[in-house]
């Protein structure tokens, strides 16, 4: 199938349903001029559709790879096409200009999110995490965390991951057992495995941030007593460039359906060396801004997904040939009419349009009501916004 993207659609609801000019004398916001917008949207449907679509099959197909000594390949053409992403600076349109981003409001970076999702999810899954790693960084971590690890985070050289499921607890995080061990030099001795961790290891980014969910010697049971780590699978050195290789080891890739491109690891770590981010205990909470921001990710995988779907049985509708129309012959000349000329047909279709348009401008007007890319603005935004639906 041929991803189309709905340029048209995301500009329209852009410019004419939430207005987005509205808020460009927001402070950084003076960029996001509405045909810079609309630039932007174009070159995201561009983006997606030839670089991003044409591997969704392939990497669905092949899948990753773990190798032995613990790496794990992506499959053909995905480094490229991250290369690419980078080059573009796609991971950067959201995210604080203080690091390298575009200081663009979320939304647009939502518009983006969307369309790579539907044209090959598994991928648009390492930029989605690597951008909650930074978000979560940049509300709790310190000014040298901050200055350290975001601008490799918003360029995409360095990808991002949660470490938070563990294989006897996952919704219920109280039960984790990843135990951090305090060192005399500030750092942490990490131990425990984490299973399902997305984008966990590969071969695309030159660094791998995992934020990592953990219990402090003698911490309280339960959520009370849950730390959160920054451990880095290569430790920056002295210039900030990816040194000595921390033991923190993907031990094998687990099966989800549909995106077997992404990497879903099991990730061990043997002691490995960890910074606490924000205070001891109080890990959970700064992990919420990661597990918010993964929230609407996930809303906004489900309607990228029924537009994919959308779009294939609206192709599907227009070539099977079935039947008559009522009103009679319209394609005289073949055996039967594409099944597109029934009413029924046609009302499911519009049925899957009405729900998609109708979920996105949901997905978009919270986006804007709830994202921008520092708290700051968020809160600011916020204040402003909230009562109105446009
Ligand atoms: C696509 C995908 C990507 C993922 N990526 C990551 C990742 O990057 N990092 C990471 O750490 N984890 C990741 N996970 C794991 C995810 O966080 C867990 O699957 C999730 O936390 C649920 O845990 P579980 O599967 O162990 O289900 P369980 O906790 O065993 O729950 C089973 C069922 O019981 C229900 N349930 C449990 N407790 C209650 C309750 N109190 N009340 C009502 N119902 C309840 C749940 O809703 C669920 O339906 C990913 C999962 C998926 C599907």
């Amino acid at each position: 199938m041929t991803y189309q993207p709905p340029v048209r659609d995301h500009a329209f609801l852009l410019r004419d349903v939430l207005e987005i000019e509205k808020y460009a004398d927001l402070p950084g916001f003076e960029d996001a001029a509405i045909d810079v917008v609309d630039q932007i949207i174009q070159e995201a449907g561009r983006f997606t559709s030839e670089v991003l679509a044409p591997l969704n099959a392939v990497g669905d197909k092949q899948g990753c790879t773990w190798n032995p000594d613990h790496t794990v390949t992506t499959p053909k053409g995905f480094k490229e096409a991250y290369a690419q992403l980078v080059a573009g600076g796609w991971p950067a349109l959201g995210a604080d200009t203080a690091y390298g981003g575009q200081g663009l409001p979320h939304v647009v970076n939502l518009s983006f999110s969307e369309m790579s999702s539907s044209a090959n999810m598994a991928f648009s899954m390492y930029p989605g995490l690597t951008h909650g790693a930074y978000s979560a960084i940049l509300n709790g971590g310190s000014p040298e965390q901050k200055a350290l690890y975001l601008p490799h985070l918003v360029s995409g050289n360095w990808g991002g991951t949660m470490n938070l499921t563990e294989p006897h607890c996952g919704t219920d995080l109280g039960l984790l057992r990843t135990k951090a061990v305090p060192q005399a030099d500030g750092t942490y001795r990490i131990s425990g495995t984490k299973i399902w961790i997305s984008g966990g290891e590969h071969d695309m980014a030159e660094n791998i941030v995992h934020l990592v969910l953990a219990r402090i010697e003698g911490a309280p049971e339960g959520v009370r007593g849950i730390s959160l780590f920054i451990v880095p699978k290569f430790i920056p050195d002295a210039e900030g460039k990816p040194g000595a290789r921390n033991s923190v080891f993907c031990d094998g890739l687990e099966e989800k359906m549909g995106i077997h491109g992404n990497a879903t690891c099991v990730i061990r770590h043997e002691e490995s060396t960890g910074w606490l981010v924000g205070e001891e205990n109080r890990g959970l909470a700064l992990m919420f801004v990661m597990m918010n921001e993964a929230r609407i990710g996930v809303g906004l995988q489900g309607i990228a997904q029924a537009e994919a779907a959308y779009q294939a049985a609206a192709t599907f509708a227009k070539e099977r040939l079935q039947g008559r129309s009522l009103t009679g012959p319209k394609n005289p000349d073949g055996p039967a009419d594409p099944i597109i000329v029934h009413p029924d047909v046609r009302r499911m279709l519009m049925d899957s349009r009405a729900v998609i348009e109708a979920g996105r401008a949901f997905l978009f007007w919270t986006a804007c009501r709830a994202t921008w890319p520092t708290p700051a603005l968020t809160r600011l935004c916020a204040r402003r916004a909230m009562t109105t639906w446009p």
